[in-house]
Formats: structure tokens, C-alpha cells, sequence
């Protein structure tokens, strides 16, 4: 069967960067060499010494291209994932925001559907897979809400869990606030059932941390964002949430990577700390990602509210806070480039680390014979020229 063979490539491979051929097959990596004669059928894309490297995998975003998830049409869910594609992201968890059960449940139902059906039939594909869905509430801390709407925040309960995810089919991450009451049984329910129970939103101590990792918790959503630190109560002082984050070495978390959530100081001490294999690069964009800046809405058309993008950020409108942001997983590697942190690992947090954490790592991530042929070629400025999804170029800047 008729491939194609990507040349003249410098490829970032396990052992670092190297010129390479890569031949895809069937929708996956078939072989990598130093020089690949093609096949008659073959088509031929020449890098010019461009790199490629393994598609960006964003945990956490929740719009796009002026579409939200939460619109939960098939329309929407299509452009954000199309938009995205235009910046290197190749697999993408739809987040859902805080909202009544049935926003959520209509939006569950259509991302499945869509998820069986490009399974079926790739050729439907013309933008980012979905890779799993991250439920971002209701179950978070009030006190801790950010841009969540407060006035839909519940306590956790494996029953609602229950109803509301079903067999849990599709759906990946869970962000919880841990300290809640029931919080617990939950990250047990959705352990057992193969999802990543996350902490967020969440004025937790580092002593109930240490309790919700013994139940399950295995990653913190948007690290610092929405998140306790250190009090002081009666000059005792008391670990939070971030420095929880720090300690516990089986806990990942990912970072909003757009230089505005966090100064490069900081992303560069996430990374001292958690190191490449332990921090992922996240966008948790809104609609207004990849559209010029203005007003737009967060959430869902009927029940979300206004915010404004300016600045490269989105905020909420008496600017008191941050309300998403417009950050796409070019932008992100950017940024940790520019933080100081190598090209290298930069990229494997936007690729192998995030397909660990999503369990998905004998798939995608890296670039290997075998697994998706899902790839970025990257300009010298690290801008986005060509994106593929399973071997299917869906975005070349030559045609915009
Ligand atoms: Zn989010």
C-alpha cells in the first residue's frame, strides 16, 4: 500500500535530535533511516532540513477557532479541533467547564459518537483526534472556582460520577477538588475504571493531599492556577496544594504555558522540580484561541459569560482575574523555550509526557516505528508548517 515518506528531516527521536527519513505506513510510523529510497506509489513531502517532531498532545483545552466544547455540536467540536491542528496538536482531550448535567451529558454523548465514528472512517478526520475527555467540575472548592460558573459547584459523589459519566467510556481525567468530602471514593471509582483522577480548583493542605494520593490522585490540573500555597495560621506555617504538588513524586501536573499564568521563572521551577517526565504542556484555551483578540464567550452560547482576550490572554471582564487562555501547544513550546528550558524537553512535554500520563504512551508521543504517525514539522522559529494525523496531512501553512 501507497505511503508516505517524509525526507531531509531532523527528527527528534529517543536519543535526541537526528537526521532522518520517516516513512509512514497504514497511518503509522513504518520506518525511520538515515536515507529511505520510496516506493514507486510513494509520495515524496521534502523537510529542506526542517524538523519533525511527534504531535503536541494538549490535556486540557477547551476551545477554539471561536467554537467551544461545551457549544456540544459536532460543528464546534470539529473547529476547535481543526483550529488547534493548525499548531501542532495532533490529539486533544476535550475540557468540559462547570455546568447543569445535561450540558455536560449532550456534550459526553456527541464527543463519543464523533470519537467511534473517525475511528471507523479516519478519512472524516480533518483536525487533532480526540484522544479522551477531561470532565473539569462540578466538583470543585467554591473558594477556588476562578472562572467556573459558582453557582453549578456540587460535592463529589460516586453516584453522580455514576450517572453523569456512565461506564466512564471515553473519558480520561477527572479534576476534582480533593478536599471535599467524598472526594475520595471517587478517585477510588475512577481509578478502578482506568481514568486519571486530577486535583484542581483546590484550597487543599499538603496533609489532605497526601490523603487523596493514597486514594488515587495521580495529577494536579493547571499547577499554581486555582490552587492553595503556603498559610500561616498562628505563625504555623502550612503547605498547600502547590508545594503538595512539589513533594509527592507519583503526582504529575501540567502547566498553562502561554508566559502569562506563569513567569518564565516559574515554569522553569516546575521543571527543576517534577522534571520533563513529570510536567505537561497544557493550553486549557478558550474559544478566543486562534481568532483575533475581542470579547467571547466562556462556556457553553446559552449558559456561559462574556470575557475579554487582550494581550495574548483572556480575562474575566472587571480584569480581576484570568478566564482561560488564548494559548495554542506551539505558543506553549515557545514559551518554555524562551524560559530557558531546551527545545528538547520542551517538545517531549507537549508529546511523550502527556501521552504517559494519558496512558496512551504505546501509541503516540514519540516518534518509532509502529506507533500513530502523528507529526509536526517545525520551522526554524518554531512556528507550525506542516501538522499529520495518522499519516493524513491536515494542515500545511503553504494552503493556509
Ligand atoms: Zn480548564
Amino acid at each position: 500500500m501507497a505511503g508516505t515518506l517524509f525526507a531531509n528531516g531532523i527528527l527528534l527521536l529517543d536519543d535526541g535530535f537526528s537526521r532522518a527519513d520517516l516513512l509512514v505506513r497504514d497511518g503509522r510510523i513504518g520506518r525511520i533511516a538515515p536515507a529511505i529510497a520510496p516506493e514507486p506509489d510513494d509520495a515524496v513531502v521534502d523537510l529542506c532540513g526542517d524538523r519533525l517532531v511527534p504531535g503536541f498532545i494538549d490535556m486540557h483545552v477547551h476551545g477554539g477557532g471561536g467554537a467551544d466544547f461545551m457549544d456540544g455540536s459536532e460543528g464546534a467540536i470539529r473547529t476547535v479541533c481543526r483550529t488547534h491542528a493548525r499548531f501542532g496538536t495532533t490529539t486533544l482531550c476535550p475540557t468540559t467547564l462547570t455546568a447543569p448535567d445535561d450540558e455536560i451529558t449532550a456534550f459526553l454523548g456527541t464527543a463519543r459518537d464523533l470519537m467511534s465514528g473517525d475511528d471507523r472512517d479516519p478519512s472524516r478526520r480533518d483536525g487533532a483526534r480526540i484522544g479522551s475527555v477531561h470532565v473539569e467540575g462540578p466538583w470543585l472548592a467554591p473558594s477556588q472556582a476562578g472562572a467556573q460558573d459558582p453557582a453549578y459547584l456540587l460535592s463529589p459523589s460516586v453516584a453522580h460520577l455514576e450517572r453523569l459519566l456512565g461506564a466512564c467510556d471515553g473519558v480520561s481525567t477527572v479534576t476534582i477538588a480533593p478536599e471535599l468530602d467524598g472526594a475520595c471514593e471517587c478517585a477510588e471509582w475512577l481509578t478502578e475504571r482506568g481514568a486519571l483522577p486530577a486535583m484542581g480548583h483546590s484550597d487543599a493542605t499538603l496533609a489532605q493531599v497526601r490523603d487523596a494520593v493514597a486514594c488515587g490522585f495521580r495529577h494536579m490540573t493547571h499547577f499554581y492556577s486555582a490552587m492553595s500555597t503556603v498559610k500561616r495560621d498562628r505563625g504555623y506555617r502550612i503547605p498547600g496544594m502547590v508545594e503538595a504538588g512539589y513533594l509527592f513524586d507519583e503526582v504529575t501536573v501540567e502547566t498553562i504555558a502561554d508566559g502569562s499564568h506563569l513567569p518564565h521563572e516559574l515554569l522553569r521551577l516546575v521543571w527543576k522540580v517534577k522534571g520533563t517526565g513529570r510536567m505537561a504542556l497544557v493550553t486549557d484555551a478558550m474559544r478566543g484561541a486562534g481568532m483575533p483578540e475581542g470579547t467571547y464567550r466562556l462556556g457553553s452560547l446559552k449558559r456561559g459569560r462574556d470575557v475579554i482576550v487582550e494581550d495574548g490572554v483572556a480575562r474575566l471582564p472587571d480584569r480581576s482575574g484570568f478566564a482561560g487562555s488564548v494559548c495554542t501547544m506551539d505558543r506553549a513550546v515557545r514559551t518554555v523555550v524562551a524560559a530557558g528550558i531546551a527545545l528538547e524537553d520542551a517538545l517531549r512535554m507537549a508529546s511523550a509526557t502527556p501521552a504517559r500520563i494519558l496512558g496512551m504512551q504505546d501509541r503516540r508521543g514519540r516518534l518509532r516505528p509502529g506507533l500513530d504517525a502523528d507529526l509536526v514539522r517545525l520551522d526554524g522559529e518554531l512556528n507550525v508548517r506542516m501538522t499529520v494525523v495518522g499519516g493524513r496531512i491536515v494542515f500545511d501553512a503553504r494552503n493556509g
